[in-house]
């Protein structure tokens, strides 16, 4: 089994680099993340996907997808939160001294966190050691 999980997130991998290349090479993000992680693991405790009201309120969907992310990323759902829409997980691969036990075989939202995006600013969990600084012109 541990070879299709393999297979399943090359193709992940696959997926953002397509999507991470723009954003650091040809329409770039207006913020860039400063700072360095502290291993507190507090990323890793609570995982915010995010789904649309219609996934969350999907019993069949929500089955479905959970089982997939929690045996693709050996995820755990903790909760859903119906109220703005996402699933809430936390990582089996996190070790007591908080470092990755999975690091080079990790999912895509441990690879893109603290996120950066186009329109938002970036959010960080609290104490986390990473901050945002606007890009420097060209
Ligand atoms: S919250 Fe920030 S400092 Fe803590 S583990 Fe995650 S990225 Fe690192
Ligand atoms: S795979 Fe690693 S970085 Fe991602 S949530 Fe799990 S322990 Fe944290």
């Amino acid at each position: 089994m541990r070879i299709f999980k393999r297979i399943g997130i090359i193709f992940v991998l696959i997926d953002n680099f397509l999507v991470n290349f723009p954003k650091k090479y040809l329409f770039k993000t207006r913020y860039v993340l400063d700072g360095k992680c502290l291993k507190c693991g507090q990323c890793c405790k609570q995982i915010y996907l995010k789904a649309t009201r219609a996934q969350t309120n999907s019993p069949l969907f929500a089955k479905i997808s959970v089982k997939w992310i929690e045996w693709l990323f050996d995820f755990k759902l903790k909760w859903i939160d119906f109220e703005d829409d996402y699933f809430v997980f936390e990582c089996k691969n996190l070790t007591k001294d908080g470092k990755c036990g999975n690091y080079f075989w990790r999912p895509n939202v441990c690879r893109n966190f603290p996120l950066v995006d186009y329109f938002k600013e970036p959010v960080f969990l609290p104490g986390c050691g990473y901050s945002a600084k606007p890009r420097k012109s060209p």
